[in-house]
């Protein structure tokens, strides 16, 4: 088996940046559903050499205009102790929503998102299983549920953070996904990863090694050569051809059938009309001194959300108040800076390029958000920065082949899911196929897990059936 790899090195996304002793992962920070990482390599019979290290509290959230940050316990009594005098109550009302979106989690994940379909009317009939009582979630958005559960802005705002995760607003994010919440707060909670997110890479790609798996890097494909309804090679960017019986492509599901096949339902105009994440905008920190008020993951946000959100990600400029999240991995493993430094990785949701093309203001946009934490923190970045590195969504959408520099891929909308997003299979040619963020079940480190346990179970199915 080959892998080949258009970066200079494996991981995709999970990815490792290293300057003058510092290293930073470069995307994913924490992982969930850490119960899927584990069956990904027990399903290989080796049992997961990764070190996880549970998150309590899961990260600390700073609203601009207080010095205070919040910390988001699981225990829910820790929880409204926190925020006494915000929220009255907030341990009773937390219990009721995790209750009912844990519920929609359980009743959901083995018949929907951890299921192959094989056209829309199955699709549609495995729903018919879920539960009656959960269709007002699918109608209603994720602002619009915790509205319905808690009275404060604060809480209000924290519990629909995690519609960031899936790159998109609580605003358009539907419901379903406070399942999300019961997946950080209550079901598996949230892990990092003992050295740095790229571990699980590291130790994939020994894994991949004693298999006798070869990489080719620096190498994009950009065509392949038909046989009838059959891939006979794949060509990279010098023209070089790569013979197989089978191809996986972990390139985005719907920019490969436009780019890469040419397929006229996936040209420019039909990507462009899709939903797609926000783009990351990020900035990687090494710096000298300790800083007291930050700790391994925070959010720092402003004071109007819904504004904020509503028109921030469809706009052509830049933000002026960003809303960013920061992580230190640094405050957990001494051994990602060098001693008596910090590595500060900043990541800032913006529009992606159909929105903003030009990023030529990028290093005012990283000034912006170093000055305002500095005045949040107390700590002078400007000062104490000894190496950093800016990705816009220009270089975000040219290392990985993101579209637009969309950070995520095809957003989560119920006409995006399931049945609806881009099939693990392809429609034309019958020897390949699709893993990865845009194709089912959907983004996220265990969703891309779960996606290859799909693809190896849509081919073994296909090749039992020839043989
Ligand atoms: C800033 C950021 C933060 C994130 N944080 C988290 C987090 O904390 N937790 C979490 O669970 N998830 C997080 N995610 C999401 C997570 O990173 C992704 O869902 C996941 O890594 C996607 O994996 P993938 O295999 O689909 O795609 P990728 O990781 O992008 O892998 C695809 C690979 O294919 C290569 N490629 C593409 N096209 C071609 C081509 N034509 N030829 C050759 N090679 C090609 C790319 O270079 C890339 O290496 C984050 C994402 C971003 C951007």
């Amino acid at each position: 088996m080959t892998i080949i790899e258009k970066h200079s090195r494996p991981g995709g996304r999970l990815n490792r940046l290293e300057m003058e002793g510092f290293t930073f992962d470069v995307g994913p920070s924490f992982m969930s559903m850490s119960y899927e990482l584990d069956e990904l390599f027990s399903s290989v019979g080796v049992k997961s050499p990764v070190k996880l290290q549970e998150l309590d509290p899961l990260y600390q959230v700073y609203f601009e205009g207080n010095n205070k940050p919040y910390r988001i316990w699981k225990d829910l009594k820790k929880l409204e102790e926190e925020f006494k005098g915000v929220e009255p109550n907030l341990a009773v009302k937390a219990e009721k929503y995790l209750k009912r979106a844990g519920e929609f989690f359980h009743d959901t994940e083995d018949k929907v998102v951890k299921a192959n379909f094989n056209n829309k009317l199955e699709y549609v009939l495995k729903l018919t299983g879920v539960p009656l009582k959960h269709l007002p979630y699918l109608f209603r958005s994720m602002w619009k549920e915790v509205e319905n559960n808690f009275e404060s802005e604060e809480i209000k705002v924290i519990f629909s953070l995690v519609a960031f995760f899936l790159g998109s607003t609580p605003f358009e994010t539907p419901a379903i996904y406070s399942l999300l919440n019961y997946t950080e707060m209550r079901h598996d909670g949230y892990w990092k990863v003992e050295g740095g997110m790229y571990k699980l890479v590291e130790e994939v790609d020994k894994m991949l090694k004693q298999r006798n798996v070869k990489y080719v890097f620096n190498k994009e494909i950009v065509g392949v050569d038909r046989d009838g309804d059959k891939i006979v090679s794949v060509v990279d960017q010098d023209g070089h051809k790569y013979e197989a019986d089978l191809f996986i492509s972990n390139s985005d599901a719907a920019f490969f059938r436009g780019k890469v096949l040419g397929r006229p339902e996936f040209n420019e105009k039909k990507l462009d009309s899709m939903d797609w994440t926000l783009a990351p905008f990020t900035i990687y920190l090494g710096v000298k001194g300790k800083i007291e008020n930050l700790a391994h993951h925070n959010y720092f946000l402003g004071s109007n959300f819904r504004g904020y959100a509503d028109t921030i990600f469809t706009s052509s400029i830049s933000p002026q108040k960003p809303y960013y999240y920061v992580n230190v991995s640094s405050k957990s493993y001494a051994e990602c800076a060098p001693e008596g430094c910090e590595n500060v990785f900043i990541l800032c949701p913006v529009p992606d390029m159909r929105f903003k093309k030009d990023w030529s203001d990028k290093e005012d946009l990283a000034e912006n958000i170093m000055s305002d934490l500095s005045k949040r923190t107390g700590f002078d970045f400007n000062a104490n920065t000894i190496v950093k590195q800016i990705y816009s969504p220009v270089e975000w959408a040219e290392m990985f082949n993101l579209y637009k520099g969309s950070g995520l891929g095809l957003a989560h909308g119920m006409n995006q899911v399931g049945a609806f997003r881009p099939k693990n299979k392809d429609e034309e040619f019958k020897n390949l196929y699709y893993v990865g963020a845009s194709t089912t079940p959907g983004t996220g480190l265990p969703m891309v897990i779960i996606s290859s346990k799909l693809v190896t179970e849509r081919i073994e199915s296909d090749y039992a059936a020839l043989s």
